[in-house]
């Protein structure tokens, strides 16, 4: 794939075409007798695309294209449906890299790091979060990632809070109130305090800026009951809810996100079987709540990764995201995320592609991203290899040639 001429091409129609893997996740693009991964990611071969202003005018056979004012051979490389990341923390300010090196020499991981960050996200003002959100923003865009989701929790104060969901707001559509990230240090001795705080005006302040209300709900972040406090009062202010739930060990998060149908049970790292039933049973509920596997985060904490085999035999619903977060899942690249995925948590290279595509879609209950269908968004990657199992079968080499989000090349 030939770099673009210009990043910002004018409007109108563009041909890619002699695409050797056309990944659409749409089954019914697939041949019928095709094998199950081709099913799953509804893989058409020596296809062509047609992009018309900001969504995909025809799919087809790359033997009769039709005209387009420009046009791109992609000379039987691969193109799939952009990555969407369904959980970030990218609004934050400082770094622990030494917090990193020091674990990678033995020390374990506790929640309490998190403080770190906030001291210095209240400390940075709103011009540095935003220029630090869009460097990170641009990371997204060169690995591929056309939809994401920001998360506030480093701010920890109505003002900063609210301020964080502000940036957050000029980058996605997707933004999530997470003033339940850890209670902050001065309301250490007034646990209660704190959750007045977050499931009251400090609420009532984010809501208009948010999509989403998540919470921590962990050892040493907010325990069962406080957990559904804060859901609920979410939910009353109109935001849906998704669950930092079962990383740090065995617990209620994943049952509370299943039991208040939340879009998301984000980490997954400790499923008990009940866990996996309750995500499995969900999977085909009105308001179905995904598993969503965050590879980044067990990397970074040399923790134990989750077995993802066992969700896929009982038929839950799995995302893949990059979590990415100055403390515990620095990367902003979802093919590093599918290729430990797969090396690691045990999905199929097409699962796991899958899961970073249209299982992020689902788990921001979203159904127009994550699919390439005639009159969907165009957004898209070209792949520099021949085969998306180059996603996981060549780690840590940067594969992507271009992409396209809303019709426009951004890469
Ligand atoms: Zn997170």
């Amino acid at each position: 794939m030939a770099p673009p001429s210009t990043v910002d091409e004018p409007n109108g129609t563009t041909l890619l075409t002699n695409i050797g893997e056309l990944i659409t996740n749409d089954p019914s693009q697939a041949a019928g007798h095709a094998p199950a991964a081709d099913r799953l990611l509804g893989i058409r071969r020596d296809a062509a695309i047609v992009l018309a202003d900001s969504t995909v005018a025809w799919i087809g056979d790359a033997t009769a294209p039709p005209a387009a004012d420009l046009a791109i051979d992609c000379h039987g490389a691969t193109v799939l449906p952009g990555f969407v990341d369904s959980h970030s923390h990218v609004i934050f300010d400082g770094d622990r890299a030494d917090e990193f090196a020091a674990r990678m020499a033995g020390q374990p991981y506790a929640a309490g790091g998190i403080r770190t960050t906030v001291a210095a996200t209240r400390a940075a003002g709103e011009d540095r979060l935003r220029a630090n959100a869009g460097k990170l923003v641009g990371e997204f865009t060169r690995s591929g990632i056309t939809t994401f989701e920001i998360k506030s929790g480093y701010g920890l104060t109505t003002p900063t809070e609210c301020t964080s969901l502000q940036v957050a707001g000029e980058f996605t559509s997707e933004t999530t109130y997470l003033g339940a990230h850890v209670v902050p240090e001065e309301y250490a001795d007034d646990r209660s305090g704190y959750l007045d705080l977050v499931t009251g005006d400090m609420l009532a302040a984010c809501a208009p800026h948010a999509r989403w209300i998540d919470v921590f709900c962990d050892r040493g972040a907010f325990d069962e009951a406080e957990s559904m406090q804060v859901l609920l009062a979410g939910r009353g202010a109109g935001l849906t809810a998704r669950v930092h739930a079962n990383q740090l060990q065995h617990g209620p998060g994943v049952r509370l996100a299943v039991e208040l149908g939340a879009a998301s049970a984000d980490h997954c790292t400790h499923l008990s079987e009940s866990d996996i039933t309750a995500l499995a049973d969900s999977a085909t509920a009105p308001e179905p709540t995904v598993a969503t596997l965050l590879p980044g985060a067990e990397f970074a904490t040399r923790s134990a990764y989750p077995d993802a085999r066992r969700l896929f035999a009982a038929g839950a619903l799995v995302a893949l995201a990059t979590d990415c977060n100055p403390g515990t899942s620095f990367t902003t690249s979802m093919p590093f995320c599918i290729a430990v995925a797969v090396r690691d948590m045990h999905f199929t290279v097409a699962q796991a592609v899958a899961a970073a595509t249209v299982g992020g879609a689902r788990a921001l209950r979203r159904d127009d991203v994550g699919r390439l269908t005639v009159g969907g968004p165009a957004d898209l990657i070209a792949l520099d290899a021949p085969s998306y199992l180059h996603l996981a079968y060549r780690p840590g080499v940067d594969l992507i040639g271009g992409v396209w989000r809303a019709g426009r090349r951004v890469r």
